[in-house]
């Protein structure tokens, strides 16, 4: 009953994630803080504005460009308003 490497890799650099570093990213896998950004625009993440699409990574931003705003709501438009 050996086991080896109790840490959990890192899916985008492979390397071993320890507790002080890591984030807890798309697919619900522990990545490197300093992994973890954006696929398009290499912004950092965090849960205020951590996307994913396909287990990817993405900024709130680019999201919104590359896959729409499915599932936000845009507020700042105020297009969705209709009050009668
Ligand atoms: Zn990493
Ligand atoms: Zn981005």
């Amino acid at each position: 009953m050996s086991k080896f490497g109790g840490a959990p890799k890192c899916p985008l650099c492979a390397k071993s994630v320890y507790a002080a570093e890591k984030k807890l990213g798309p697919g619900g896998k522990d990545y490197h803080i300093a992994c973890l950004v954006c696929t398009t625009c290499k912004k950092s993440l965090d849960s205020t504005n951590l996307c994913e699409n396909e287990n990817k990574p993405y900024c709130k931003a680019c999201y919104g460009k590359n896959f729409g705003p499915k599932g936000f709501g845009f507020a700042a438009g105020g297009s969705m308003m209709h009050t009668q």
